[in-house]
This record gives structure tokens, sequence and C-alpha cells, in this order.
């Protein structure tokens, strides 16, 4: 089997035209004719996630977010990225990139979020139509837990579900929960949306200040749960899905990744 195979079964499960326009998925960096028999999945190409594939024998990564984002003006291996570009080419790896095609997939990251948290009858949080489709997804997902729950007891929930210490809330804390929102990785900022949408609770990865602010000050409450963990629960579940597609495949989850946030 080659980069192309995979390249293709990703388009019917993540539909590559369902990346939002600023981003950039795909064919990151090598041939989609190259062989493959071992493929490392990760959240970030980082210089020792290249380093574990190469001594683990991938001859490709899938990463999450996109290894090239902005426009390179020269491969320069002075600096880390060209470093890291040289190296992936002398070692034969190719690297493939899913991303916010994979956010709003069905069965995709939000999806796989608002599963990991036990959330039933979800929907659209915000939708979302992918230019040139008639495609009905969402940004974000809303669902519900089975019975009210306190707010300190879901937060125990979702700290284990995943594997956190630490999470931070921002606005005024309900005392019950049940109806909740889910936004994996950056919240879009669209807290008017959200607002309309009443959850008790929205969980994301990432917000900003002057966000934050203002949801506080909106009356919503929100949690950020930071945005590696929001997003790395997708990977074993697309090891899952690529080794019932293609039995052959040996898929290895990255074991050097971490989270650049800790905390002390
Ligand atoms: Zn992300």
């Amino acid at each position: 089997m080659n980069v192309g195979d995979i390249i293709n079964y990703l388009n019917e499960i993540a539909p590559w035209q369902y990346a939002e326009e600023w981003d950039s998925v795909g064919l990151m960096v090598g041939s989609r004719n190259s062989n493959v028999s071992k493929i490392l999945l990760c959240m970030d190409v980082t210089s020792d996630v290249i380093s574990e594939a190469v001594e683990n024998g991938a001859q490709m990564i899938l990463s999450h977010h996109p290894f090239i984002f902005s426009k390179l003006k020269a491969i320069d291996m002075e600096n880390f990225k060209g470093e890291q570009i040289v190296k992936l080419i002398k070692s034969n790896v190719t690297v493939v990139s899913a991303h916010t095609n994979l956010d709003t997939a069905p069965g995709g990251v939000n999806d796989t979020l608002a599963e990991t948290l036990h959330l039933i009858n979800c929907h659209n949080l915000k939708p979302y139509i992918p230019k040139g489709s008639n495609c009905d997804l969402g940004m974000g997902k809303i669902g519900e837990l089975l019975d009210y729950k306190s707010f300190d007891d879901f937060v125990k929930d979702i700290k284990k579900n995943l594997g956190i210490e630490n999470l931070r809330i921002i606005g005024k804390k309900p005392e019950k929960v049940k109806n909740i929102g889910v936004f994996c990785g950056s919240f879009d900022g669209d807290l008017e949306n959200l607002k309309s949408r009443k959850v008790d609770v929205l969980v994301t990865g990432d917000i900003k200040y002057h966000t934050a602010l203002d949801a506080a000050q909106m009356g919503l409450c929100i949690v950020d749960a930071g945005h590696f963990a929001t997003e790395r629960i997708i990977l074993h579940k697309l090891k899952d899905t690529l080794n019932k597609r293609f039995k052959e495949l040996d898929i290895i989850c990255s074991k050097v990744e971490i989270d650049p946030f800790t905390f002390a």
C-alpha cells in the first residue's frame, strides 16, 4: 500500500474539502507514491516525534495539526523547521495532516470529545457549511448528560475522561449542569452564538483572555481543559478506524509528545 491509499481513505472519513479555507491539510512532505507499512499518529510533528518515527521505522506520520501551515520562504537547515523537513526527506518519512476536516467530520474530533464526556442527543453547536459543498456540518457540538450533575462532579469527570489534572474555569459556575457544549481545540470566539444555544457550560481547549472576559460578563460558563487534551483523544479512535480498513498496517500513537503547557 502507498501513502495515496491512506490519503484517499482519509478523504472518505474526513473529506479534505471539509477543511476551513484558511487551513492547510493533506500531504505536507513526501510523496503519495511512497510505500507504507507503518504509520505514526500524533497531534504535532515536533522534532521528537520525527525522531520517534525514524527510530520506529514508520514511513508516514499522520498529524492532526498541519506540519506546514504558513508559507515557507526557505528551507534553511539552521532553523528547526528546515532541519525537520530535511530529516523527514532524508529518512523517507512522508507527513500528512488532517486538521479542521477531521474536527468537523462525523466521528471526528468534536464528536469524539462529546463521546468522551458521555454526552447524548448531540447536535451542532454552530452550523458550518464548507465552501463549495452542501454538507451540513458543525463547529462544536451540544449534547446532554444522562442526568443533571453538580458542576464540581462534572469537572471531576472531565479531568478523569481527558486524563488531566488541571483545567481553567471562566465565569460563574452553575450549580448543576446537563446541557453541555464542546468545542475541541481553539474556541472560535463566537460568544453570541454560544449564548443563544443556552448551554450550562462549554468545554473547550483554548480561549483568549478578552474572549474569556467577555464570556464572564455575558453570564456564560466555560471550561478550558487545554488544547492538547481536548484533541488528542482522536488518535486512538483514528488508530482503530485505520486498523479496520488497513489490517496489514502497523499503526502507533506517539508516546513522546506531551502537552507543551505544564503547571507548577
Ligand atoms: Zn487543534
